[in-house]
């Protein structure tokens, strides 16, 4: 059996719903590799800053860690250097909808072949529960002092509106659905966004709200080809908590079109061959 922890310490909280996310990643990537659809030497995951970036410290795969809100701008990158590689990006929901909003609008339009994995607690969760731009209005944290007087922002709507190839959410301790929506994300071909409800079991447990009205698009027909139901789905449940909402999950659309790299190899610039002589790039560093 193959075994992909590794040997750091795990220093989430004990029982944290991170733990589901990490078990199923590597649950995937293990059965997609006995079923030779994946080569685990060509997997590279990235993470961003945060209680989910650490993630890049557990999974016996190559990872780098990124910037807040810049990991998935820098998957896009390793993609366009080496289309060979399968790209996968753990970002939390302030790495994601807050400092790195842009870098998310941006890959949904241009459709990198990277699949975006979000742990969206709702709350900065390692710097003790400040709001991000998916925290309920009235919410109110030790950390803050007042009141969060916003409306959070529908990430799904939005990255349905930007032109998201593939759009889903999941639910970080439903393993087997969780598992069966990570796989569809990373054999989709294109930028595929997963949305992860994943409750801060310390600073903003929600656990009791969503098992309560959470159901699967899968169980009531939905139909992932069809846009306008999927944006009428994603408009159910518009982060607020409300207590009259149903939240949906699973995979809200699925779509096909040519992906950055694709369009990016009909470019010029990117058939210049970089020639270099590593002895003189070292006896240049020596100086
Ligand atoms: Fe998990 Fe919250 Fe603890 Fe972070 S602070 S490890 S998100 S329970």
């Amino acid at each position: 059996m193959m075994d992909l922890r590794t040997k750091a310490k795990i220093t989430w909280c004990a029982g944290c719903p991170n733990f589901g996310i990490y078990t199923a990643f590597m649950n995937v990537i293990k059965k997609l590799s006995e079923e030779r659809k994946i080569d685990i030497n060509k997997v590279v995951y990235v993470g961003g800053i945060g209680c989910a970036g650490k993630i890049v410290n557990y999974v016996n795969l190559s990872s780098v860690a990124g910037l807040h809100g810049r990991a998935l701008a820098l998957a896009v990158g390793i993609k366009i250097a080496n289309p060979e590689l399968n790209v996968i990006v753990f970002q939390g929901d302030g790495d994601t909808y807050n400092e790195g909003l842009s870098h998310f609008i941006s890959a949904c339009k241009q459709n990198p072949d990277v699949k975006l994995f979000v742990h969206n607690n709702k709350i900065f969760a390692l710097t003790v529960g400040q709001n991000t731009y998916t925290t309920e209005e009235g919410f109110k944290s030790k950390s803050l002092g007042e009141e969060v007087f916003m409306k959070p922002l529908n990430p799904i709507a939005l990255a349905l509106v930007s032109g998201a190839t593939f759009v889903a959410r999941a639910y970080s301790l439903w393993l087997n659905h969780l598992e069966y929506v990570m796989r569809r994300a990373i054999e989709h071909k294109g930028f595929a966004f997963v949305d992860i409800i994943q409750p801060c079991i310390t600073q903003h447990d929600t656990r009791k709200y969503f098992e309560e009205r959470m159901y699967k698009l899968e169980d009531v027909g939905h139909d992932p080809k069809n846009f306008e139901e999927a944006l009428k789905r994603a408009l159910e449940y518009d982060y607020n908590l409300d207590p009259n909402a149903k939240v949906p999950i699973g995979i809200f659309y699925e779509n096909n079109r040519i992906t950055l790299e694709e369009g990016l190899k009909s470019l010029v610039f990117y058939k210049i061959e970089r020639k270099y002589n590593l002895k003189e790039i070292l006896d240049i560093v020596r100086i």
